[in-house]
Order: C-alpha cells, then structure tokens, then sequence
C-alpha cells in the first residue's frame, strides 16, 4: 500500500509538520533513501525518533490519500483476463493501530469485496506471484534461500514506470513462457 497505492511520504510529512512546526523537515523532492526514518536520523539526532512516532499514532494509516491514479489502476488490472491481483501489505511492528487501518483503507477506496485479496506479512518472499509492484528494492526473507532479492526472483516494477501496457505485456510475457494459459497471479505490494 505505502508508496505504491497510499501516499505514504505526503501524508507523514503533512502530520510531521502539524504535529513539530518548529523542527526541521525534508521536502518530498529532497526524500532519498526508502527509510523515512534513516534520513531524519541524518538530520537530528532527536527526528528519527519523532519521526516513527508519526506513522505509530492513530489514523495515520486510514487517512493516507491514494497515490493518483492508483486505486483506477489496481481496478483495471483485477478486471484482466485470467488475472489476479493481490494487496500484499507489510504492516509495522507497533500493531495498534496498523493492520486495522490497512484494512478500512482497502475497504473505504476499493469495497469490502477487495478484502479478500490482501495478503499481510512482515515477509513478502513467503508469498508467490508472477510479478511484484513495490517501492522497496531491497525485499528479502526466509523464502529466497539463495539469498536473491525479491528483484531478482520476480518481475518487481517500480511503481513509478508503471503503466497499463507494461502490465498487459508482462502478462503476455507470462503467458507465453508458460507456453499454455495460466493464471497470472499480480501482487501490489505496499
Ligand atoms: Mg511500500
């Protein structure tokens, strides 16, 4: 969800600024590195920590606005021929609040149907798709023995270069290895 389906980085900068005025902060176009956290360490000592309390608190989840054109995207892709797509969502170790606004959020902006299709672990490798649509490249776990990143076992797409002909034509690709028609299962990672 974060990153490719839920504006992950506005929504905590938005709450960082309301909730520390006075503290220093990274503009979206100045964000480097995939750990939020990690680059405000860099900044203070003290942000890190006020940081993390960000995505910890309450709401910050539910109340993530979708990436544009993300929800319509995700649609149109489970709507493909022999097709599934999954959510497959990593919620953080503080539980409270997390994987239930996961949840709602799938529920609010794709319907309770869609609720059947999210996967959540803490270890994508556990998970099996033909292809992987994340934001992170460094996914790892006890399901690559070989140590390979998710990168180098899927098809992993950065969100950002996504577009609908680089999921048809994948899906194709698929397909034609198979040298039969299969189903081509997708996965959202978040
Ligand atoms: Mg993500």
């Amino acid at each position: 969800m974060d990153g490719v389906l839920a504006d992950f980085e506005g929504g905590f900068l938005k709450k960082f600024r309301a909730r520390y005025p006075d503290k220093p902060y990274i503009a979206l176009e100045d964000r480097r590195g995939f750990w939020v956290s990690e680059q405000y360490g860099r900044l203070g000592p003290e942000l890190s920590e006020k940081a993390i309390s960000i995505w910890e608190s309450k709401n910050f989840f539910i109340e993530l606005d979708p990436l544009p054109g993300a929800v319509e995207a995700v649609k149109q892709m489970a709507n493909l021929a022999d097709t599934d797509v999954f959510i497959c969502t990593s919620p953080i170790k503080k539980y409270r609040y997390c994987p239930y606004e996961k949840y709602a959020w799938v529920e609010k902006h794709f319907g309770p149907e869609f609720l059947e299709q999210i996967v959540l672990t803490r270890d994508k490798t556990v998970v099996s798709a033909d292809l992987l649509i994340d934001d992170r490249p460094d996914i790892t776990g006890g399901h690559n023995p070989d140590n390979t990143s998710l990168t180098e076992q899927y098809r992993l797409i950065p969100p950002r270069q996504l577009s609908k002909t680089e999921i048809e034509n994948s899906a194709d690709d698929a397909v034609q290895e198979q040298e039969e028609e299969i189903k081509f299962n997708l996965v959202i990672a978040t």
